[in-house]
C-alpha cells in the first residue's frame, strides 16, 4: 500500500517517540505505586514525574494535578457542584456551558439535567459573551464550563475574557482545554481558569490518560471514583503507571514552535482547497482558529461518503467530531452555529500536527479534486442536483 497521510490529529494524534520511551521504561517496572518498598518507590516516581511534566505544561502546581482515564473522566470529576475553595464549601448551584462542548461536557457531568444552563454561540462559532453575562446575572453561584478551542472547527474561545466575567459574577470556570497543548498557549493563570482538563492522546501520549488541574486553593469535593484513595482520594484504584509516564513524557515535548509550521501547511491546504473546489466553504473562517484545523464542507456532497472515498485515497479524515463518527448525526457545533443541515452533512474535518509535511498536504489536495469530481459526477449520473 502507498503511504498514507494521516489528519485526523483532533481525534488522535500519533505517539511521540518521548511517550512511547517513558512508557516501555514504566512498563518494566513491578511495583504498585502505593507500596512502600523500592519497587513501589519507583513506579511512585514515574507517575509524579508524570505529575510534575504535566503541570509545567499548564504552568501549575504538581500536587494539583490528578490523573484520570482521559479527558472525558477529568471533565465527569470537574463538573460537580461539590467544590471548596480555600477549604470552605463553595458549592455549585448551576453549571453553565456553552452550545459546541464535548459531550463530556454536555452531558452535564455530575450536574443534574433541570441545573445546566446552555449558552449560545455567534455564527463563527464563538461563544457569545453577552449571552454569558446575563446568565451569570441570573446565576446564583454557578460553574461555567467552557472550551478552549473546539474540536470540531478549530475556533479558539474568548477564555480569558470569559473567566473575567465569571469571577467578577462569583463563578468558577472549568477550560476543556484537550485541543490546546502544543497548538495555542494553555497556562491556566493566563486563561484565567480554575479548573482544567487534559487528554494526553491529543498532544502525542497514549489513550487513556487524562489530568483534571485546579487552582491550587480549589478541592473537588465529591470523588469520582471511591476505594483505596489514590490521587488524593478524588479517582481511587492503582494507578496505569504506564500510561501515565507517556502522558508526561508527551506533555514535557509539547512545544508550541511547532504551531507556526503547522499554521503555513493549513494556510497552504485552504488556499488549494479555495482554487480546486471555489463553493466550499470553510467553518468559523472569521474567527482565530488553531493553527492545524480545517472545518469544510463541498455543497452536495455528504461527508460519510467522502470520508471512504478519502480513505480509498490512502487519507485519514473525519467527518465532523470524530467521537460521534461512528454514528451518523448532524453535528451539534454546526447546528449551534446555525449552519443549514445540508451543508452540515457534508462537513469534513482535515487536522493536521508537528509531524506533517508538505506532501502530506499535497496528497490531501490531489485526493480531494479526484474525490470532490467523481462524487459529484455520481450524483449527476444519479439525477440529483450538484
Ligand atoms: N474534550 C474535547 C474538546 C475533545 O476533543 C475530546 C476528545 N474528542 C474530549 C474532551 C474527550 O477526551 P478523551 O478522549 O481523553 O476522553
Amino acid at each position: 500500500m502507498s503511504e498514507r497521510a494521516y489528519f485526523d490529529w483532533n481525534a488522535t494524534a500519533p505517539l511521540r517517540a518521548e511517550a512511547r520511551a517513558a512508557m516501555v521504561a514504566a512498563l518494566g517496572l513491578t511495583g504498585n505505586a502505593s507500596s512502600v518498598h523500592a519497587e513501589g518507590r519507583a513506579a511512585r516516581q514515574a507517575i509524579e514525574k508524570a505529575r510534575e511534566q504535566v503541570a509545567v505544561l499548564v504552568a501549575a502546581e504538581a500536587k494539583t494535578v490528578t490523573f484520570t482515564s482521559g479527558a472525558t473522566e477529568a471533565n465527569m470529576l470537574a463538573l460537580t457542584s461539590a467544590i471548596e475553595v480555600g477549604g470552605r464549601k463553595a458549592t455549585r448551584d448551576k453549571l453553565l456551558i456553552s452550545a459546541i462542548e464535548h459531550p463530556s461536557v454536555r452531558s452535564g457531568g455530575r450536574f443534574l439535567a433541570d441545573r445546566i444552563e446552555h449558552l449560545p454561540v455567534t455564527g463563527d462559532g464563538v461563544i457569545d459573551l453577552d449571552a454569558l453575562k446575563s446568565a451569570l446575572a441570573r446565576a446564583e453561584r454557578p460553574l461555567v464550563s467552557l472550551m478552549l478551542a473546539n474540536n470540531e472547527t478549530g475556533v479558539i474561545q474568548p477564555i480569558t475574557e470569559a473567566a473575567a466575567l465569571v469571577h467578577a459574577a462569583g463563578g468558577l470556570l472549568h477550560v476543556d482545554a484537550v485541543q490546546g497543548p502544543g497548538r495555542i498557549g494553555c497556562t491556566m493563570a493566563a486563561l484565567g481558569a480554575d479548573l482544567m482538563s487534559l487528554s494526553a492522546h491529543k498532544l502525542g501520549g497514549p489513550q487513556g490518560a487524562g489530568a483534571l488541574i485546579r487552582r491550587s486553593d480549589i478541592h473537588i469535593a465529591e470523588p469520582l471514583i471511591r476505594g483505596g484513595g489514590q490521587e488524593r482520594g478524588l479517582r481511587a484504584g492503582t494507578e496505569n503507571v504506564a500510561v501515565i509516564a507517556g502522558f508526561g513524557a508527551a506533555a514535557a515535548a509539547a512545544n508550541l514552535a511547532d504551531a507556526s509550521c503547522m499554521a503555513a501547511l493549513l494556510e497552504a491546504f485552504e488556499t488549494g482547497l479555495k482554487a480546486a473546489v471555489p463553493d466550499a466553504v470553510i467553518f468559523g473562517k472569521r474567527a482565530p482558529r488553531l493553527p492545524n484545523t480545517s472545518l469544510f464542507a463541498v455543497p452536495g456532497i455528504k461527508a460519510e461518503t467522502a470520508v471512504i472515498s478519502f480513505d480509498l485515497n490512502g487519507i485519514a479524515l473525519s467527518s465532523g467530531a470524530a467521537c460521534s463518527s461512528g454514528m451518523v448525526q448532524p453535528s451539534h457545533v454546526l447546528a449551534a452555529m446555525g449552519v443549514e443541515p445540508a451543508l452540515a452533512q457534508g462537513a469534513l474535518r482535515m487536522s493536521l500536527g508537528w509531524s506533517t509535511g508538505e506532501r502530506e498536504v499535497e496528497k490531501l489536495l490531489a485526493a480531494l479534486t479526484k474525490v470532490v469530481s467523481s462524487l459529484r459526477k455520481r450524483r449527476i449520473a444519479s439525477g440529483l442536483a450538484a
